[in-house]
């Protein structure tokens, strides 16, 4: 069935496709079809898919305990909030179930942070071209008008600065002294996958520091491995105060974690916050699952390795190519910009047996799973790049 169906808002442009299958970096059609998949469910299955470690995890959590509620200690939820701690330096996690949820959950943090601190109209600064979600804060946070037309009136509190622009953080500060924190990518991934500048994120956490707001960091794209560190912040050497994490968190189970530290991770108390899905014993146990491949498989470091081998085979592929703008990339995040608008090039992916995605308009955007072999990325190289020439090569000649 590759059909639309009236029973389902249109809320997706979807591709004529149905995936009932996967299987590692491969996933299957209903018509049988292989597709190698660089884009693993938009930076979701880092240990692709179907991984058995997360497939026996949830099968037999499943088996014990699917949900309680957090009225009671749930083991799974202590050992994934000890295990992020010490991955990154923070001290206390809040679980949930989506990107958007953690981004609410850190809002809410540094508005109570403000209003500790007797700042009625708490402001927080976000940047231009950011992406932080799709709930009503999370889209006003968000840097593209196309996300918030129609959903107006959009949520209070939020300035805007340009990405990268260390005096515009000063600027801000003489201006509103109501501002309590800063919310910012490593890595801005809707936005084209485009990469803070050298020395961009250790100059927020020194502009955090000298005006006492939280540095709040969404590594909802870049964590849990992705870049070469587990978080893309640790490869700047720079602590957030506080960071969200989801997509590769469960793998495809939905979770979703704000970890905080120092003052920010005591300031939602009992009744402060929550959620009933929240950290419950089945996509805990995912996490875990995740966790323990990450770090027995060197995944982390495997994305460090392979992402730039895949850099230098891209910018081999596409040297000289009129159209193709720039290469960007951090770990296995691949941001390829052409000249051009270019959404055509997912179905001509699809058609070729590749999964891909194109964002900004104009910026092939790959997000390949952790657990490619040498030869699956060899073949994504060679198939994308092959894709933009032909593209580029009919555009230029029409
Ligand atoms: N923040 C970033 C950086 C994201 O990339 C995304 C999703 O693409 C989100 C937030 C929203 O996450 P979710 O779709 O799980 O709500």
């Amino acid at each position: 069935m590759s059909e639309a169906s009236d029973s389902l808002m249109s809320t997706y442009a979807r591709l004529p496709v149905t995936m009932v299958r996967g299987a590692g970096a491969r996933a299957w059609d209903s018509e049988g079809r292989e597709y190698l998949d660089a884009l693993a469910g938009i930076a979701v299955c880092g240990l692709g898919h179907s991984h058995p470690a997360v497939a026996d995890a949830v099968a037999d959590q499943a088996h014990t305990l699917t949900h309680i509620s957090n009225f009671y200690h749930i083991p799974q939820q202590q050992q994934l909030a000890e295990r992020l701690t010490a991955l990154t330096g923070h001290e206390r996690a809040f679980f949930c179930n989506s990107g958007a949820e953690a981004n609410e959950a850190a809002l809410k943090i540094a508005r109570r942070y403000g209003h500790e601190r007797g700042i009625d109209e708490p402001a927080v600064i976000v940047c231009e071209n950011a992406f932080h979600g799709r709930t009503l804060a999370t889209l006003t946070a968000t840097g593209n008008r196309k996300i918030q037309a129609g959903f107006e009136p959009l949520v209070q509190g939020f300035l805007r600065v340009p990405f990268g622009d260390l005096e515009a953080l000063d600027r801000v500060a003489a201006n509103r002294p109501n501002v309590v924190a800063v919310l910012v990518e490593p890595v801005q991934g809707e936005a084209g996958i485009r990469t803070a500048p050298d020395g961009y994120l250790a100059g927020v956490r020194d502009a955090c520091d000298r005006h006492g707001w939280l540095m709040m960091c969404d590594e909802i794209q870049t964590g849990v491995g992705r870049t070469g560190e587990f978080l893309a912040q640790q490869g700047s050497e720079v602590a957030a105060d506080v960071t969200t994490l989801a997509k590769a968190l469960g793998n495809g189970v939905p979770i979703g974690a704000c970890l905080a530290r120092g003052v920010a991770a005591e300031v939602l108390g009992a009744g402060s916050h929550g959620t009933t899905f929240g950290g419950n014993p089945l996509a805990c146990r995912a996490a875990l699952a995740v966790l323990d491949t990450l770090e027995g498989d060197q995944l982390t470091a495997r994305a460090a390795g392979l992402g730039a081998h895949m850099r230098t085979r891209f910018e081999q592929r596409l040297a000289g190519v009129e159209g193709v703008k720039e290469i960007r990339s951090r770990g296995l995040m691949f941001g390829i910009e052409l000249d051009t608008d270019c959404g055509e090039l997912m179905q001509r992916a699809l058609d070729a047996g590749l999964l891909i995605n194109v964002t900004a308009g104009n910026v092939v955007r790959l997000l390949p799973p952790l657990i490619i072999s040498d030869d699956e990325a060899e073949r994504i190289v060679e198939g994308v790049s092959a894709l933009i020439r032909e593209f580029l090569g009919r555009k230029s000649a029409a």
